[in-house]
């Protein structure tokens, strides 16, 4: 198996996201921000592979030097800081991680959950602790909050979990607190879901005011989302030097974006030879599950999604086709929706890959830390109901073996214990 793998699309003007197909499966989304004097690396993936390497082949090309930031301690998201802290100053800046509780962050090898996949704890090499309001700004001779990353604490995944919120681009960079499509984990060591649920709250409040700011404003460019066939902006000229380059193969690789057409072609071509290998046609296969769900979380590899829908027939086929246009359902407790709570269906896009057409370029996106890098921030009111719904009692689980239990509604499923209930 592979020991790990990058891929890289541009997103935004700014913003790079990075899929490392690792060899333990995650798959985490790992981002660049570039910056006037730096490059913000929000995550460094498993380091099965030097993700420093990667981007100092793949589009650094002045050179600039590192400011890594974990959004948290899971080996998924800092194995790879080693070769940062192997480069060292001037070329790395800063290696920087929430303040929220050191002890956790520190004890990286029990907090990581690197034992779960028997491979050594990550060194983190933190030399910068960051605290909750702080801003890290993307040009440091001329310091503006307008042009920087503002770091907001969000325990629940973990107790280190932090947020990073663009501010020029209306971007929150959301780490492993939430993404669709497959379980988020709060059940980890120092997962709560009291954390969590505080968490969404404030969440909440930040995006609303944060949305009710770019409307007022109302001057800012529009904010371009690259999933969903919608125009992916092209790198300003002179200011932003990231050059990404889809790591793979070109017949294993989406390429580079080249406009609405050139995407949706390829794309429509990745799933033509998905289908070929598997043996169904476009119809039958979308009248089973969502191929665009699959190719996603393959991340539009075709070797990944046929992988997946060899290995795991039942989970595939469990993916529900999207319906944007579904009745809304209330997810509040007590609206005995029974069953899924439809929480993909409360909003246009909510949940869901957005379309150029549903985007928003005013409101503010979530960037995951697996699976999807353009999420409506509606999704965090979604969710918010559907978390109070869980904690009533008023949903049953999804799944439940013994004292373990998984709740679902619509695109997104949640792993709580029934012990992880009570924090
Ligand atoms: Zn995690």
């Amino acid at each position: 198996m592979s020991a790990g793998r990058f891929t890289g699309e541009r997103v935004s003007e700014r913003v790079v996201k990075v899929v490392e197909a690792d060899s333990c499966g995650q798959y985490p989304f790992l981002y660049l921000v570039e910056g006037s004097d730096k490059v913000v690396v929000i995550d460094t993936g498993t380091g099965g592979e030097s993700f420093k390497d990667w981007i100092d082949s793949h589009g650094n090309a002045e050179n600039k030097p590192y400011l890594v930031i974990n959004t948290h301690v899971h080996f998924d998201h800092t194995g790879g800081n080693r070769h940062f802290v192997e480069a060292g100053k001037p070329s790395v800046i800063d290696i920087a991680m929430g303040a929220a509780d050191r002890t956790f962050t520190e004890n990286s090898d029990i907090t990581s959950l690197c034992m779960a996949h028997s491979i050594a704890a990550p060194v983190l090499g933190v030399s910068r602790w960051l605290d909750n309001g702080e801003l890290v700004y993307l040009d440091d001779a001329n310091p503006s909050p307008d042009n920087a990353l503002e770091i907001l604490f969000t325990p629940g995944h973990t107790k280190d979990s932090i947020a990073l919120y663009l501010r020029p681009e209306g971007r929150l960079f959301v780490g492993d607190n939430l993404y669709p499509y497959t379980p988020v984990h709060l059940d980890c060591i120092g997962s709560s879901m009291a954390d969590f649920r505080a968490t969404l709250r404030t969440l909440i409040e930040f995006v609303d005011a944060r949305e009710a700011e770019r409307r007022a404003a109302g001057t800012l460019p529009p904010i371009p989302t690259g999933d969903g066939g919608a125009e992916v902006a092209p790198a300003a000229e002179g200011s932003t030097t990231l050059v990404v380059e889809p790591a793979g193969s070109p017949e294993d690789a989406v390429a580079e974006p080249t406009g609405n057409g050139g995407m949706a072609a390829q794309r429509a071509a990745v799933i033509e030879g998905f289908l070929g290998v598997v043996g169904l046609d476009r119809a039958t296969a979308d009248a089973l599950f969502s191929v665009e769900t699959l190719m996603a979380l393959a991340d539009w590899l075709p070797a990944n999604a046929i992988n997946m829908y060899l290995s795991d027939p039942e989970g595939v086929m469990a993916m529900a086709p999207p319906s944007v246009d579904a009745p809304a359902v209330a997810a509040a407790a007590g609206s005995g929706s029974g069953g899924g709570s439809g929480i993909a269906a409360g909003s246009p896009g909510s949940a869901m890959f957005p379309g150029g057409a549903e985007a928003d370029p005013l409101a503010v996106t979530l960037s995951c830390g697996h699976v999807e890098a353009n999420l409506p921030s509606s999704a965090l009111a979604d969710v918010e109901a559907f978390m109070a719904a869980v904690a009533s009692g008023a949903v049953a689980p999804s799944y439940r073996d013994g004292a373990y239990a998984e709740y679902s509604s619509g695109t997104f499923t949640f792993m709580i214990p029934d012990s992880f209930l009570e924090r």
